[in-house]
């Protein structure tokens, strides 16, 4: 219920400190970090860690201003291994895992870019894990969303993944590849601020929509 007010408020905006018991909490995992960038723009060479903490500063906002408590696995630009001796990769995911599990996580989401060989394959994919109806739920909203930017060139469907993000809780959980930072032109748009936004409020209207389903 307290979805349906927030929305119909207008989004009207709570502090962001309190915590809501009667609201859901959603934690934003903004992929990679630290010394681990992940991907980087064709064009602009932008590190793929930069724009996946972007979005999931403005998708934090978005659920914010609905009222819903949110947790960042990470706020800056740090990764999450402590230090960068062998098996930092594991030990930043077991970190995030962790974190997942302390706040009692009713959603995650996991931001990230995706690069391709084939430099016209572009527009966002959503993973979830094959076993979770909810996440396919979750993974079948947010990827409509996504679908309908007016950006998207090919509406595709939502995909099984195999990953450790996917894994971490019994919650819906879900990997968003935002867009393909081999495909220059979608490189120039992840890069930009007005798009970053667009795209985090499609995965914010997925998630309530979700919610809104399922609660
Ligand atoms: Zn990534």
């Amino acid at each position: 219920m307290g979805i349906c007010i927030g929305i119909c408020a207008g989004f009207a905006v709570k502090q962001a400190s309190a915590v809501n018991p009667n609201m859901p909490t959603v934690v934003i995992d903004a992929g990679h970090g630290g010394i681990d960038n992940g991907v980087q723009g064709i064009g602009t060479k932008t590190d793929e860690a930069d724009i996946n903490l972007a979005i999931a500063r403005f998708l934090k906002g978005q659920f914010n201003a609905a009222g819903f408590n949110c947790v960042m696995t990470r706020t800056n630009e740090a990764g999450l291994y402590g230090d960068t001796s062998k098996g930092f990769k594991m030990r930043d995911m077991k970190k995030r895992k962790e974190i997942i599990e302390n706040c009692n996580a009713d959603m995650v989401i996991s931001v990230h870019q995706n690069f391709c060989p084939l430099p016209s394959k572009r527009g966002g994919i959503v993973f979830f894990e094959k076993s979770s109806a909810a996440s396919g739920a979750l993974a079948n909203k947010i990827q409509s969303e996504l679908n309908a930017l007016p950006q998207c060139k090919k509406p595709t469907g939502a995909m099984y993944g195999d990953y450790y993000m996917l894994k971490c809780t019994q919650s819906p959980s879900v990997i968003v590849e935002c867009g393909f930072l081999s495909n220059a032109e979608e490189d120039k748009l992840l890069n930009d601020e007005s798009y970053q936004r667009a795209v985090a409020y499609a995965i914010f209207k997925g998630a309530v929509s979700f919610f809104a389903q399922n609660n």
